[in-house]
């Protein structure tokens, strides 16, 4: 799936339409120590069951998010591709 480098877009913060520059939003290094992650594991300890976390079904696509970078402001507005996408998103050149 192929998406424009640069869309017209609305930036919250100059509150108006401008040219804001595209790049994939990548996932952060997830902390190991944080209670989410220590709730999980504590979960996957035992004797099973159904456990929550644990993949059975695999997923038909991603939800793909996309960090839009407006040249006034410089902040960053996140943006979800329509829900999941089978294809991996490439940014046009
Ligand atoms: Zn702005």
């Amino acid at each position: 799936m192929k998406f424009p480098k640069e869309i017209n877009a609305y930036c919250p913060h100059c509150r108006k339409h401008v040219k804001m520059k595209v790049k994939v939003a990548s996932k952060g290094r997830a902390r190991t120590d944080a209670i989410g992650n220590r709730k999980h594991e504590r979960s996957l300890l035992g004797h099973g069951g159904k456990r929550a976390g644990e993949k059975t079904v695999k997923k038909q696509g991603k939800r793909q998010k996309l960090m839009l970078t407006c040249p006034e402001c410089s902040k960053k507005t996140p943006r979800v591709l329509r829900g999941r996408t089978r294809k991996k998103v490439e940014i046009q050149r």
